[in-house]
This record gives structure tokens, sequence and C-alpha cells, in this order.
């Protein structure tokens, strides 16, 4: 039996790249699946067809994750439609880089907005749902630049490493609930994300990374499933980073 048969996953930001990746690996081991997406309607339609294809149910939900009220609406939608959640990966992020003296506070709110508070949204939003089913994962994904951070990435690394507080802080709230959260902190993944980098910089990443190569999507998938199945039982409040070694 596929490990997540019976099991709904909400995925913010399901529509490209680690998003999209983890959405199809949910949906291959069974998993009802409901993701959200900002704009992109022709990727989100393409990724609900490929859900449709394996023969499970799913939700394409057009919602800024950084705002509560449309978080709370997406949870409600997800619930009339599957009756539960059990699985949340809050995935939704995007980057504004600069260096600080030159980052506006736009810049500085986007960032923390998309990335940190909309983990707070939804995580809140799914927390009553998990309680009354005494059971959840939650999933965060951070990266290595909250870990260790990155010049030109002071406000995604805030969020980020906010993203691992936030973690923590749930997973010890939450453990005595049967609910679990952790997080996945990838390195440097093949997406549209990484695309806007210069060769120059491309070449720099490569130079720390003992690997000496970047990510498919699917290999954080894979973790990211991993941490939704029964084989991580009594895992909580973990950082799992997946950066070719690049911090050790
Ligand atoms: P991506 O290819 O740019 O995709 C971002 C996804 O998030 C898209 O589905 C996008 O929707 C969605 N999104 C962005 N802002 C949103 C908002 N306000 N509300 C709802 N959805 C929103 O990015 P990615 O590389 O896959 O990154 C996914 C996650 O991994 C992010 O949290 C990122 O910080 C993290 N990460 C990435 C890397 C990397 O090297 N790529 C490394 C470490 C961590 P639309 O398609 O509609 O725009």
């Amino acid at each position: 039996m596929n490990s997540l048969e019976n099991k709904v996953a909400l995925v913010t930001g399901g529509s490209r790249g680690i998003g999209r990746a983890i959405v199809l690996a949910l949906a291959d081991q069974g998993a009802d699946i409901a993701f959200t997406y900002r704009s992109a309607t022709g990727a989100a339609e393409e990724v609900k067809q490929a859900v449709e294809a394996k023969g499970r149910r799913v939700l394409a939900i057009q919602s800024d994750a950084k705002l509560q009220e449309e978080a709370a609406g997406v949870v409600d939608a997800v619930l009339n439609a599957f009756k539960s959640i059990h699985i949340l990966v809050n995935n939704a992020g995007i980057t504004k880089d600069s260096l600080l003296m030159r980052m506006s506070p736009e810049d500085w709110d986007e960032v923390i907005t998309t990335n940190l508070k909309s983990a707070f949204n939804f995580s809140k939003a799914v927390c009553r749902p998990m309680m009354g089913q005494r059971e959840g994962k939650i999933i965060n994904i951070t990266s290595i630049a909250g870990v260790v951070g990155n010049p030109g990435q002071a406000n995604y690394s805030a969020a980020k490493a906010g993203m691992i507080g936030l973690t923590k802080s749930l997973a010890k709230e939450l453990a005595s609930r049967n609910i679990q959260v952790n997080a996945v902190a990838p390195g440097f993944v093949d997406t549209d994300m990484t695309e806007k980098l210069t060769p120059q910089q491309k070449e720099a990443i490569l130079g720390i990374v003992p690997m000496k190569r970047t990510a498919k999507p699917e290999e954080i998938a894979s973790v990211v499933l991993f941490l939704a199945s029964p084989a991580a039982s009594y895992m909580t409040g973990q950082v799992l980073c997946v950066d070719g070694g690049l911090v050790m």
C-alpha cells in the first residue's frame, strides 16, 4: 500500500519548482492534494491535471499566502472538499535580494511576509483541525540561508531563520497532540528562483558545494515525503539540510 493512502495534503506554492515536485511526490504516495499558487494559472492547471492523472483528488486554489484571512479560507475550502487535512507543507516563498544598504523597507516586508508570515497563517489555520484529528504533520521549507546567512539576502535569511524558530516552537507546542513539525533546508535547487542568478554567482555556488552540483526539485521533495510518511513517526522539531554537503 502507498504510505499516504487516505491522507490529505495541503501545499502552498505548488504550481512551480519545489512545491510542484512535492505535490507530485505526495500524490504518487496516494495522498489527495490541495495546493495554492499566486498567479501562474497555466502552471497550476498543468499540476492539477498531473495529479488527476495519478488518480488522486486535487484542488488548485489561487490565493496569496501572505494574507491570513485567505489562508483560513483555503483551509476551510480543503476541509469542505476533503473533510480533513493531515499534512501541511509551507513552501510558498520569494526572494528580493540586495545588500542591506540598498534594501527597501518594502522588499524587507514582502519577503518576510511571503516566506514567514505565510507559514504562521497556514499553521494557525490547520492547527485546530489537526488537533481535533489528533494527527498532523507540518513541514516548513526553509533554506540554508536561514541556517548560515547569505550576503545580499538579509530579508530572506531572516525569514528562513524565523521559520526554523517557528518549527521548533510549534513542535514543542503540538507534540502532545500527535502533530509533528519539521523543516527542510534546501541548498541550491534548479528552479525559477535560482534561474535569476548570474553565471558568476552560479559558478561561485558550485565552488562551495562539496557535491559540486545543484539539486533537482525532486531531491527536496523526496525528503519532504519522508517527513510526511510514517517512516518519520518519531521526529519533530528537526531541520534537515538537503544541500549537497554545503552545511555540515
Ligand atoms: P519558485 O520556483 O519561484 O516557485 C515559488 C512558488 O511559490 C510558486 O508556486 C509561486 O506561485 C508560489 N508563491 C510565491 N509567492 C506566493 C504567494 N504570495 N502566495 C502563494 N504562492 C506564492 O521557487 P522554488 O525555488 O520552488 O522555492 C520554493 C521554496 O523553497 C521557497 O520557500 C524557497 O524559499 C525555498 N528554497 C528554494 C531554494 C532554491 O534554490 N530554489 C533553496 C532553498 C529554499 P506562482 O507560480 O503563482 O508564482
